[in-house]
């Protein structure tokens, strides 16, 4: 494409949904460039030999509340109704997680479940989810003192291996994420929609992108094609003045040669096994909090049915993101403290003095998204620029 109106940079779900909205509704020509020899960034998935879909990144369950979300990308996509359901290891036991009701029955007396029920419903209300950390400061003390055993069964440890903290010293919201839950229900999320690609991820995102007005380019680093001069604002691409948009959705470190320090991110190892058996474990993914190196195992043909004797799971083992390093050098998740959001301030700083470029996603935000976040973040961006664009 010679002269693009819009230049995305990176294909996963913020990248091709904004490319998208601009050359559907927008009629803009747009080009994709990405890094990867695929879309679809870690929603990337693909069918195996047993032909299981196999998620190359690690599991990508998609939930939401966000009806608009649910309606756009079903523009591209059926759905194969999945609700997600985890097990935790604990104590020699699978046992549901989000910790719930049913949980507790696991781990306590009938005479004990019983009292702790009783006092969760009176101090917190039944159906309420409530956060370790708020549970383990609980004023009641049976009550702190069983947010204390959730903590070290439950938390501690898998937290210590996924992001090499404790929960104190990360941001109250990671942990927040799979709260005590004061219900029966042993679904991991509580979302109105939930469901996966019927063809998978990657077949969404090609649909996505399949428009005579994207030009997709891939094993593609945009950075090393832009050219950013920072005393007129003034983006230059392939050594050209550009004009039109940037959409830049990778790390901001990068885009900006590291010139206020690198910032950090968690990375995983993907280790995958395939099993001549009809199923390896009986939910899609168990957790592990504890002893082993991993964290979880997931088994993929739990997710989306298939007919093979065999099955496919894989061990996620968390590590520190390492750049140029071929094992360690995907980024996964932003380890945001105050002190990493500080540096990603200053970032976001020098991203302003260039009027025609954007950020966008969990990467260039460093922000702990979820899909849905990604998706809806992209929709609202580009209505947004779509007003400034054709002003
Ligand atoms: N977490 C934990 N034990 C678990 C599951 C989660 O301590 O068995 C904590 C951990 O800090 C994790 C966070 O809760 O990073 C969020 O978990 P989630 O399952 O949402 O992580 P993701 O699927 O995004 O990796």
């Amino acid at each position: 494409m010679i002269n693009p109106d819009v230049i995305v940079i990176g294909a996963g779900f913020s990248g091709a949904v904004i490319a998208e909205r601009f050359a559907t509704v927008a009629n803009k020509k747009v080009l994709v460039l990405e890094q990867r020899e695929h879309i679809a960034g870690n929603c990337y998935d693909y069918k195996n030999e047993d032909g299981i879909l196999v998620h190359r990144y690690g599991p990508h369950l998609f939930h939401t509340n966000k009806q608009h979300v649910w309606d756009y990308l079903s523009q591209f996509t059926d759905w194969h109704c999945y609700e997600h359901k985890v097990l935790s290891r604990v104590d020699n036991q699978l046992v549901p997680l989000p910790f719930n009701l049913n949980t507790l029955d696991c781990l306590y007396s009938v005479e004990d479940a019983r009292k702790l029920k009783a006092l969760l419903f009176e101090n917190y209300g039944e159906g309420q989810k409530v956060p370790i950390l708020t549970l383990k400061n609980s004023s009641e003390p049976l009550l702190r003192q069983l947010g204390q055993t959730v903590y070290d069964k439950f938390f501690v440890n898998y937290t210590v291996k996924q992001w090499g903290c404790a929960p104190e010293d990360i941001s109250p919201e990671v942990t927040a994420r799979v709260p005590v839950v004061i219900s029966r229900d042993n679904r991991y999320f509580h979302d109105f929609f939930q469901a996966i690609p019927a063809q998978g991820y990657s077949e969404l995102f090609k649909r996505m992108l399949a428009h005579s007005n994207i030009e997709l380019v891939l094993n593609c680093d945009g950075t090393q094609r832009l050219s950013l001069n920072r005393d007129t604002g003034k983006i230059y691409f392939d050594g050209r003045r550009f004009d039109g948009q940037l959409v830049y959705t990778g790390m901001l470190d990068g885009l900006f040669s590291y010139t206020h320090g690198e910032l950090p991110y968690r990375s995983l190892k993907f280790v995958y096994e395939r099993h001549k058996k009809a199923f390896y474990q009986p939910a899609t993914t168990v957790n592990y909090p504890n002893e082993e190196a991993f964290t979880r195992i997931t088994e993929f043909k739990h997710i989306l049915p298939a007919e093979s004797d065999y099955t496919v799971i894989v061990k996620e083992y968390p590590q520190n993101f390492v750049r140029h390093d071929p094992e360690r050098d995907i980024p996964y998740y932003p380890i945001f403290n105050q002190k990493n959001t500080k540096s990603h301030d200053i970032y976001q700083g020098l991203v302003r003095q260039f009027p025609n470029m954007t950020v966008l996603g969990r990467l260039a935000d460093y922000k702990y998204y979820n899909m849905d976040d990604a998706v809806d973040n992209a929709l609202k961006c580009f209505d947004r620029l779509n007003g400034a664009v054709d002003d």
